[in-house]
């Protein structure tokens, strides 16, 4: 079972904070109203993250790095220019080979998913972003 108190108030690099996380049994929808499998509100450098019930594992991981990347590249004044024109399907594969590269942020062990997530916003895991991009 997650234990989802090693994201409450969680501090991360780059001066965001994971302020909760919730998983939800209810069907969630994105700005367009489209099916969404998790929603992050954004409050200066606070995220509120709420990530819908039912998936995997490794779904969950690469869900949550998704949302941090992509709040992240919100909630900053400046981010990396190769990462501000991306959409929903670059942040995907980012999410994707930060899981790759770092692991599970996950995990049902909370420690791992700490520092995972620790690392995730330095400034590699845009750098991993950008990348793979110009492949
Ligand atoms: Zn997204």
């Amino acid at each position: 079972m997650i234990d989802l108190r090693a994201f409450q108030n969680l501090q991360l690099r780059g001066g965001f904070t994971i302020v909760r996380l919730e998983i939800t049994n209810e069907p969630l929808v994105d700005a367009m109203g489209r099916d969404a499998v998790a929603r992050t509100r954004i409050t200066a450098r606070n995220f509120d993250l709420l990530i819908r019930a039912g998936l995997s594992q490794h779904e969950l991981s690469v869900t949550l790095y998704h949302e941090i990347l992509e709040a992240a590249t919100v909630a900053m004044e400046n981010p990396p220019e190769q990462v501000r024109e991306f959409n929903e399907g670059d942040f995907d594969q980012a999410a994707y080979q930060a899981h790759e590269r770092f692991g599970g942020s996950f995990s049902a062990e909370s420690r791992p998913a700490v520092a995972n997530l620790r690392v995730l916003t330095k400034m590699e895991a845009w750098q991993i972003a950008t990348t793979s991009r110009s492949n």
